[in-house]
Order: C-alpha cells, then structure tokens, then sequence
C-alpha cells in the first residue's frame, strides 16, 4: 500500500470503522496526523544484562532461551498464570505473566526472545512478572527508546507505535522542508524529515532533543510569523495627535489620591498619545490595582484633544458599570458617556450610532456589539480593552479597524505568564500597575471539603449579621439531567442552589441569583440590588468574574472550586478585599484528587497574580488558560508555551527577519511557510491580505 500524508486510517491494515473512530478521537484521522501526534514521553528500553548480572528492579532487557514448555492455570475466575522458565548462558529465570495466555503457543521452547522488565532476586533465584517480550532481533518494543504516546480506552500504545511507524517510515520525507534554508542554518536547526523520524524514534537522546528543538521551533516560528503578519507593522505609521500639557486637571477630579504606580502607568500613557505614533500598550495590574482610572487618563486626553474614545468590556454588567463610574467622574468635565449593549432596544442603538459617526458623542462603553457593523466614528482617537483575555487578537483588530490607527490601551488582570504575553502581544509595551490603593486588606483563602459546609454556612450569617455581604459563585447555570445520567458529579447549580439556600439554608437572608442565561435587564437589576446592599447573598455563575465592585462585599464562597481555573479563582477572590473591611475566600472541593487539592491550596497560599498565571498555563496549557478558544491562537502541538523563553524569540527573531525581508511572503523560497501559515489561522482567512 502507498500511504501519503493524506491517507486515511481507514486504509490501514487492522484498522476498521471502529478503531478509526477511536483514533478519530485523539485528532488522528490521517497519515500526517501520525507524523504530527508526538509522543508524550519516552521510556529507555535500551540497558541490556545477563541474568546473573541485571541489577535487582532496574528495567533492563534480557535475551534469553524459552527452557521449557510455558504452564498456563487457573487461579480463579478472571486470572490467569502463565510460567515460563528461560536461561542464558550463565542463568536460569522464572517468568511469570498474568491473563496472557496467548502467549502459552507464541513462546516457542528452545527459541531466543528478548525480555524486558525489572528482575526481581530471592536469594540464588531470579524472576520477572509480566515483562515486555518480542523475538531477538525485531527491536520494535524492547532494546530501544519507547515513544509513550497520549491514549484513549481502546486503543493501545503498542497499537499507535505502530501505526505511527507505518506513517513515519511512508512519509516522513514527504513533508516539504518548510523552513528556509538560511533559518535552518544560522538556528543550527535539524532537518525535517529526521526531525519526524526521530522524534518517534529517536536512537539517543541527544538526537531526540535536536528532534525537538527543531519540531517546536518550526511550531513557534510559524506562530510568530503568521500573528507578525496579523497585526501588521506599526514602525512607521502615523498615530492621532493628542495635545495634552499634564494630568494635573484630571487627578484633581479623581475621588481619590492615585497610587505611585497608577501616575506612572499614566504618564507612559500620556508620552505614547503625545508622541505622534499611534500608542499600543498593554496595561497589566491585579484586580483592584485601579486600572479603570488608569483608562479615564487616557479617554481625558484623547477627548481633551477633540477624538473621540471607546471602551470594550467583556460582559453587559461590567460595561454597565464603567459606564456608570465614568459617567460620575467624566461628565461633570463636560465629557458625554454613551453606552452600547446587546440589550438596548433598536431604537435606543440608532440614535447612539447616529451620534457616534456625527462625532457628537465622544465617549462610547461598550460590550462586544461595539464590533458590530453600522457602529462607525466620526474621529475615533482611542480604543481601550478592558480585561483582554476575553477578547481575541483580532477582535482587538476589528474595533482598531473603526478608527484610523487609533491609539490602543489593553487592560488586562490576568497577568499573562512573560512567553504567552510575547506572543499575544509581541507589539504591545506593557505598564505594570504593582501597587494596590492604601487600606486593603489581604484576602484568607481556605479549601474546605462538604464535612464543613454547615460551618460554612454560619459563617455566612455571622458576617451578614456584621453587615457584610457574600458572593457564592456556582460552576453551572441549572441542573442538566442528562449529566447527572452520565454520572457527573454534584454540580451546584445556580437557580436550584439559590432557591434551596433561600428557602432551607438561609430563611432569615436576602438571597438573589445572577448568572449569563438572565436577560440583561434582570442581571442588571440583581446587580444593582446587591450593589445597594438590598441583598446579603448573591448566587452566581463566573458573570460576576471580571471588574464588578462592592466594596461591602467581604465574603466569597466558589463551590465545585476544582472545575475553576486558578487565575480564575485569584479574580474571582479579587471581588472581595476591596473596602476596608476583612475579607475571605472559601474554595469547596468535595475532589479528593491531589491534585486538585495541590492546586487549591497553592492558590490559598499566594496571591501573587503573575505566579498563580504561570501555575494555571503550566497546568491547563494556553488554550484553557484563556478560558474558551476566542483568543484565535492556533492549538500547538509539541511548543511548550509555558516553557522557557529563549526558544520562542529566537523563532520571533527569524520570524521578524525573513517578514523584513519579504513582507508578504511571495519568493519562492518562503512558499512552503506560507501554506503552513495559511493553514495554522485556516480561520483567519484573510491573514495575507
Ligand atoms: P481594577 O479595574 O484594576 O480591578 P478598579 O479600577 O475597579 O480596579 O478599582 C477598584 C476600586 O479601587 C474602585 O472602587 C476604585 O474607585 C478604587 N481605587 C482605585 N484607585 C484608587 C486609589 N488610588 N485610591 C483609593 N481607591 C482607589
Ligand atoms: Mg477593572
């Protein structure tokens, strides 16, 4: 059979509908996909020894002769033993394997067969239970380097080894050489086709990590290259003017004397909108660091200098909110706020974008229906994100697009680990806001498992006797019957969690309940009773994750605390702690998994965002880490994000060179990259134009 990268696994031998199905499973429909499903780790299979001389409970491979006829029995139902005696020629060993009966007629007496597995010494006697074993010379599962591969129920190691090798022994040559040939050389780089092989393969690991480093590079290199081109080149272009002397005009209307930090993060700013190049920065500052009067500098100025401005928030209640907060501090300084939300009525939108692209209104607040078409600027001068990881690269592109080169200010509370910011935002400079506002008092953070929960409970009602309130955060909207059939744990869900706090829990309590699925208005409307104190508990799903402010709030209960991310968990914690009173975080867990609880407490025990951020990419991986798959960066296969650094600038750095060089990528040479960039953002279509 001719196998290419396009053949599928149904063309394989041994492999019908339902192991494709299975395969399907693992993301591998195809020849190319095996070339690509890189191992998840080796096993050395290579030490060799006599009986005599294997070292007791080292993995080692022994060649040995079948000595007499393999015994099968018994045991009792669902066990069986098979037991061989084989000998070297300075030994004698006894094998012993459990429910492998088949073996009884494949192990031949007076044949040599390699076996592999860790030896066990009772005094003169040695023994093996449940080795590896394959007749001398195959090399295929013993005296090599055992790729480990990520599996599904069903579908063995062996099983994928093998399909593998059939793949990698067809077409490893048949992938194009995609990086040029000055890359390869100057990254003193392995080739490509060697690169596949031995990544599955590998003879040693010295020639296993050039393997890697190759594989991954390329991975980063395409990456690079493909978000380089996605953002475009901003090294010449020509920003809008702001004029603006200083900030003393706006601090004076700031309620609150800002922090060093919040006056630096400012006045960088300020250079970048003065500076006649359009600003492109990214403002990184823990939740409750003061971002948002960060974000009213920059709107002061731009509107000061007669642009207009838009803020984008990722959720209705947060653009509520800003709106509402700027509406206070901006409007007395004669600045107008407008606010654009899903919910609003056609009407009410009309007459908004009317005033947008008359330019009568300078500032609009905005959910994603900012990027919406028919929302245009008469003279949009600045864009601001807020909270950014839930908004995409080019979601980010898109609201730019409205202005001409508008100034950009990104906030994020994520502090985003150093080597996915480099990626995410390899043309954005960053401010750091480090220093909280003074009278905050830091968060207890404890992991309880359900043995607690009625003391849990009491701590509720002591805390809203003292006039606090709480947050309870649920991982699901409602209870969703055919999971429960599927065996998937006790989830608290939102409305029958409230309801039953409420009527059985909590009789003596106001409790109110909030999560996405509720209309704007009706979210609106809980909020704003919670925000006035009107309600003691609110029950909630993540909606209330990002931005919202009750400084009275000082108790934060997060159930099913296993199903969150850790950065998730640190914003969620970072609801509360945020007036003067002592504030607590109560993560329940009934998981008993440690690593579950590991995670817990590490999160319990710092609240050092950027750590907690670097723990969360370590353990969910990029995709996760954002929270869904908007972020529209490709999935990587073998890069490591939260590995180090220094891989992923070189790559950046070739990158950045071979794009100096041939911007769209038209030479000959630069073919190859370009088809495998164009299939890496398949959903940005438009990526070369
Ligand atoms: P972030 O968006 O960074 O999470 P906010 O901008 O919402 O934080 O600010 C959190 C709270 O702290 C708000 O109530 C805000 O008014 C208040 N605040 C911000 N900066 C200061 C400051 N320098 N001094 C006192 N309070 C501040
Ligand atoms: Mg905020």
């Amino acid at each position: 059979m001719d196998i290419t990268l396009h053949t599928p696994l149904e063309d394989f031998p041994g492999i019908g509908p339902a192991r494709a199905k299975k395969l399907a499973g693992l993301g591998l429909g195809t020849a190319g996909d095996l070339l690509r499903y890189f191992p998840r780790s080796y096993e050395d299979r290579r030490a060799l020894a006599s009986i005599q001389s294997a070292l007791p409970d080292q993995p080692v491979c022994i060649q040995a002769m079948v000595a007499q006829p393999p015994q099968l029995s018994r045991v009792r139902r669902g066990l069986e033993l098979l037991k061989v005696r084989v000998a070297d020629h300075g030994g004698v060993m006894d094998i012993t394997f459990f429910n492998q009966s088949y073996l009884k007629d494949a192990l031949r007496t007076g044949e040599e067969y390699v076996f592999f597995g860790k030896v066990e010494v009772f005094g003169r006697m040695r023994r093996m239970t449940n080795p590896v074993v394959e007749p001398v010379g195959k090399n295929a599962v013993t005296g090599c380097i055992m790729p480990v591969y990520p599996l599904t129920a069903g579908i063995s190691n062996n099983r994928v080894m093998g399909l593998v090798r059939k793949a990698v022994e067809a077409c490893a040559g048949q992938v194009a050489e995609g990086l040029p040939e000055r890359v390869l050389r100057e990254y003193r780089l392995a080739r490509s086709e060697f690169s596949y092989r031995s990544v599955h393969f590998p003879e040693n690991f010295e020639l296993l990590e050039a393997a890697r480093h190759r594989l991954m590079f390329e991975e980063l290199f395409y990456l690079s290259a493909g978000l380089a081109l996605l953002k475009g080149r901003r090294t010449d272009a020509v920003g809008p003017a702001c004029r603006c002397e200083g900030l003393d005009g706006f601090l004076a209307r700031l309620p609150f004397a800002p922090t060093g930090a919040q006056r630096r993060v400012m006045e960088e700013c300020r250079a970048d909108m003065t500076s006649g190049r359009p600003m492109n920065r990214l403002v990184q500052g823990d939740v409750g660091s003061g971002k948002t009067a960060v974000a009213a500098a920059a709107i002061w100025m731009a509107v000061g200098s007669g642009l207009q401005a838009a803020l984008m928030a990722p959720t209705e209640i947060l653009a509520r909110q800003h709106h509402r907060s700027l509406s206070v501090l901006l409007e007395p300084a004669g600045i107008r706020v407008g606010l654009l939300t899903g919910g609003m009525t056609p009407t009410q939108k009309k007459k908004l974008k009317q005033q947008l692209s008359d330019g009568e209104l300078p500032l609009v607040i905005g959910t994603h229906a900012l990027l919406s078409k028919g929302v245009d600027f008469a003279r949009l001068g600045l864009v601001v994100a807020d909270e950014q990881h839930r908004f995409g690269v080019t979601q980010r592109a898109a609201l730019t697009a409205k202005g001409v080169r508008p100034h950009v200010l990104v906030m994020s509370a994520t502090p985003i680990p150093r080597t996915l910011a480099l990626i995410m935002y390899g043309d954005l400079d960053v401010s750091v806001i480090d220093e909280l506002p003074p009278g905050r008092t830091p968060v207890d953070t404890f992991v309880v498992g359900e043995d607690k929960r009625q003391r849990m409970y009491g701590f509720v009602r002591k805390l809203v006797n003292e006039g606090r309130q709480a947050y309870i955060v649920c991982p699901a909207v409602e209870e969703d019957p055919e999971r429960w059939s599927e065996g998937v744990p006790d989830l608290k869900a939102v409305t029958s969690y409230a309801k039953d706090l409420q009527e059985r829990v909590f009789p003596e309590l106001r409790v109110g309940f909030v999560h996405g699925r509720l209309k704007p208005r009706e979210k609106e409307a809980v909020m704003a009773e919670f925000a006035a104190g009107a309600l003691d508990v609110l029950v909630s799903t993540t909606v209330i994750e990002v931005g919202v402010d009750v400084p009275n709030a000082a108790l934060m209960i997060v159930e099913n605390a296993e199903r969150f991310g850790l950065s998730q968990l640190h914003q969620l914690r970072g609801r509360v702690g945020r007036g003067a009173h002592k504030s607590y975080c109560v993560l329940v867990s009934a998981s008993r998994g440690e690593s579950a609880q590991a995670r817990l407490k590490a999160l319990a025990g710092t609240t050092d965002g950027f750590k907690i951020a670097e723990e969360d990419l370590k353990l969910r991986g990029p995709g996760d880490f954002f929270g869904d798959r908007q972020h529209g960066l490709p999935q990587l296969h073998i890069a490591d994000l939260a590995g180090d650094t220094r891989l992923l600038k070189q790559a950046q750095d070739a990158a950045r060179a071979m794009l100096t060089d041939d911007p769209t990528l038209e030479k000959p040479e630069h073919r190859a990259v370009r088809e495998r960039i164009q299939t890496l953002f398949a959903k940005q279509a438009d990526i070369f134009n």
